[in-house]
């Protein structure tokens, strides 16, 4: 058995739910986005996945607010691989969605989410017809971007595998499968390991559990050789009976020492950037 991969450790700070009231720490401006970003990457971070709030904490699809927090997080970590998302769960339209695909220059992200279905959170759906799938995956692959593959059930990854034939998915390909969310696959190994199985070839894949799946998600993922999504976005607290609330530092060190023990090497944003398959960052 050949040594696994460094392990690529995907920090989701922010989301678009948690409110300061689920969580005192959780970052919503693009300073404390941005605070939050450079501790996860000293701690072993070595992608941020970002989501922009207004000034009123509420999500917003807007581009001058991520082209703030992507010029923040790049001053205080340049290194760092950049991922926006372009959700569909509060914002609708396809123009909407796409504008933050249009940042220019060292404001531009490297990865976007791109969700490969329609499915239902706990409280809400999240609609992503066929045809916004494909223009999303078009656009992104216009301007230069990877998709950050978000896989929830066991079908969207036959949806992965039908765009990767019709040329519309092309590698390099990076895909996080999230267990655990209620309406969706739940978080069981066998779960976990049916996804693995099915991953169209040349996929580099993380998973991630949502709320007290996140930790055994996670773990489950070290030792299999796969990579991590961690961060408030999926879960708010350390313990399974919620006395313990988290922060994206504390999820991340704790992920850092399970690795570490089971000897695997923590990758660098460079080494990631080789891993998945994207172009080097050459300047700061
Ligand atoms: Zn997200």
């Amino acid at each position: 058995m050949s040594a696994p991969q460094p392990l690529i450790v995907n920090a989701a700070l922010t989301g678009m739910v948690p409110t300061r009231a689920d969580n005192a720490d959780v970052p919503l401006t693009p300073e404390e986005i941005a605070a939050d970003a450079e501790r996860c990457v000293l701690a072993g971070a070595s992608i941020v996945h970002l989501h922009a709030r207004d000034t009123d904490g509420s999500a917003t699809y807007r581009k001058d607010v991520y082209a703030e927090i992507v010029l923040r997080v790049r001053e205080r970590c340049p290194d760092v691989v950049v991922c926006v998302s372009t959700s569909g769960r509060v914002f609708k339209s396809f123009e909407e969605r796409a504008e933050v695909l249009d940042l220019e220059g060292d404001l531009k992200p490297e990865l976007a989410s791109l969700t490969l279905g329609s499915l239902n959170f706990p409280k809400q759906a999240s609609v992503n017809e066929p045809e916004m799938i494909r223009r999303l995956a078009e656009r992104m692959a216009e301007r230069g971007i990877v998709p950050e593959l978000e896989v929830f059930d066991v079908g969207m990854l036959d949806t992965a595998a039908y765009l990767v034939e019709r040329g519309v998915l092309r590698p390099p390909l990076y895909v996080n499968l999230l267990l655990g969310s209620l309406g969706t696959l739940s978080a069981t190994p066998f779960n976990l390991a049916l996804l693995v199985e099915k991953l169209p070839p040349r996929m580099t894949w993380a998973a991630a559990g949502i709320g007290r799946f996140q930790f055994p998600v996670n773990t489950l993922a070290i030792a299999m050789g796969g990579h991590v999504r961690v961060g408030l976005e999926d879960n708010l607290w350390l313990d399974v009976e919620k006395t313990r609330p988290a922060t994206n530092l504390a999820l991340v060190e704790r992920l850092v020492r399970v690795a570490t023990a089971m000897e695997r090497e923590i990758a660098t944003p460079a080494e990631a950037r080789e891993l998945i398959g994207l172009p080097p960052r050459s300047a700061g």
